[in-house]
């Protein structure tokens, strides 16, 4: 079992969510983290410091489409560890549906 992060992730960078993982297991694209589904640990500490509500167990429904882009950019993109700062939009699209769509990035992060 792991954790998983959903597009609700996306142009947050909060970080809240990585300074809690005890295995250092998220990873960090342009504008969304995601954690790596052989790393986590599934211990759930993350999940209630997400201020998005972006953090879920893949025993949820309809968890199987971040999984899957989960697996896709783990081992792609750098690991974070450390919180930084939120990106610029983060507050104003946190509830914003459709984010995916409109703003996923394949493109990696800064990392740590
Ligand atoms: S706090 Fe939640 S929404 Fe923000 S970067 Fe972490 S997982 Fe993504
Ligand atoms: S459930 Fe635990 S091990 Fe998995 S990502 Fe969250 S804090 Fe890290």
């Amino acid at each position: 079992m792991t954790y998983v992060v959903n597009d609700k992730c996306i142009k947050c960078k909060f970080t809240d969510c990585v300074e809690v993982c005890p295995v250092d297991c998220f990873y960090e694209g342009e504008n969304m983290l995601v954690i790596h589904p052989d790393e986590c640990i599934d211990c759930g500490v993350c999940e209630p410091e997400c201020p998005a509500d972006a953090i879920k167990p893949d025993t949820d429904q309809g968890v199987e489409r971040w999984l899957e882009l989960a697996r896709q950019y783990a081992d792609v993109w750098p690991n974070i560890t450390a919180k930084k700062d939120a990106l610029p939009d983060a507050e104003a699209l946190r509830d914003e549906p459709g984010k995916f769509e409109k703003y996923f990035s394949p493109e990696p992060g800064s990392g740590d």
